[in-house]
């Protein structure tokens, strides 16, 4: 897309990326380091970043559906994919041909992969206190109990509060864990999420599962971001506008000018994953960087327009603002509209320009 015919433009760091992934595999120096890349990595493009991570060493991705296991086999041959969802019913060829590996999450499934997958090999998804997709302990133990001829390379459960690290639940599902993997003492095991790269070593077993982190995100909120800044998220100023004291900009005329004011309109909106939460007038501080000045987010967020407040930064047509980058952080943006770094990335939509250097 050229540049002269866009209004948005994400920039992605795919050097910042696999910076973020040596930084998290220095934090977990006795599991291997394996990144959650569902979603189109998080947005931000599956073919760049996946390429980005197998160069930085990464061998084992999770996808959350076989659809995206099957467009990560074409780009990486060699690499080991784990399907969240698990197996779908009937699927177990096309899981078998692209060399997927389900994450079974029921006994149904483990009887149908033993009965269908020819041997190649599975991970089991046992619940330690998360209550989604995945089997109860009580399951676990009775497929073991069965002796199904299953060749089973992962014993997997999820985290419901990694980023707080003073959370007892955190403890509480080590426990659940750690009781579920005596049942298969000699699979490998796999527990962490970005954050629980932090948690301490009794908790990054043998393989992690990092996502939010190597795009960025914070893994410990409220305290410095040990992760580079991977996504850069910039709109064009369409028009600057004068609004005279008294009068609104947007829809509802949520924003009233209290003194002679000069408004900017940027050409990305709510169709391009800005959240409509995203403005001041809910109180919070969203804002956006212009001319190296922060300008708050005015009235509300249109499908194709945000309106910044420039009275006191003067700006011009074409120029481009920051939503988050370098200098207002992702989860600075996210918190700003009421939501989370994850969120915010995997809601950007299909009208940007995408760069990605290194
Ligand atoms: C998405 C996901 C991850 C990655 O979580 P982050 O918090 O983004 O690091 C890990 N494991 C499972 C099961 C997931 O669904």
């Amino acid at each position: 897309m050229n540049e002269q015919h866009i209004s948005g433009r994400v920039t992605i760091d795919l050097g910042a990326l696999r910076a973020n992934y040596k930084t998290l595999a220095a934090q977990a120096p006795k599991a291997e380091t394996g990144a959650a890349i569902k979603a189109d990595a998080y947005g931000l493009g599956l073919a760049p970043c996946a390429e980005a991570l197998w160069g930085a060493g990464c061998r084992s991705f999770f996808v959350a559906r076989p659809l995206e296991g099957e467009a990560l086999r074409a780009i990486l041959p060699d690499a080991s994919i784990y399907v969240l969802d698990g197996l779908y019913t009937g699927e177990a060829e096309y899981y078998l041909r692209h060399r997927l590996i389900p994450a079974l999450i029921s006994l149904e499934e483990a009887r149908e992969w033993s009965a269908k997958g020819k041997g190649t090999p599975c991970a089991l998804h046992v619940d330690s206190g998360i209550n989604r997709v995945s089997l109860s302990y009580a399951q676990l133990a009775a497929l073991v109990a069965e002796k199904l001829p299953l060749n089973v390379v992962l014993l997997m459960s999820h985290l419901a509060s990694s980023e707080e690290p003073d959370n007892q639940f955190n403890g509480v599902q080590l426990g659940q864990f750690q009781k579920a993997r005596a049942l298969l003492p000699n699979v490998r095991a796999s527990f962490a999420n970005s954050s629980a790269h932090f948690l301490g070593g009794e908790f990054t077993f043998d393989l992690t599962r990092a996502g939010v982190a190597l795009y960025g995100g914070n893994p410990l909120p409220g305290q410095p971001n040990p992760m580079k800044p991977v996504v850069t998220l910039e709109a064009k100023v369409l028009q600057v506008r004068d609004v005279p004291r008294g009068e609104a900009t947007g829809y509802n005329s949520t924003w009233r000018a209290s003194r002679d004011s000069k408004i900017a309109l940027l050409g990305v909106g709510y169709r391009d994953g800005i959240p409509r939460r995203m403005s001041s007038v809910f109180g919070g501080k969203a804002e956006v960087l212009l001319n190296g000045q922060r300008c708050a987010i005015v009235g509300r967020v249109s499908m194709d327009m945000v309106a910044v407040d420039v009275t006191d930064h003067p700006a011009q047509r074409g120029e481009w603002a920051e939503f988050f980058g370098p200098n207002i952080s992702l989860d600075e943006a996210a918190a700003s509209a009421g939501t989370i770094s994850w969120e915010l990335l995997t809601h950007l939509g299909n009208r940007y320009a995408r760069h990605y250097i290194s």
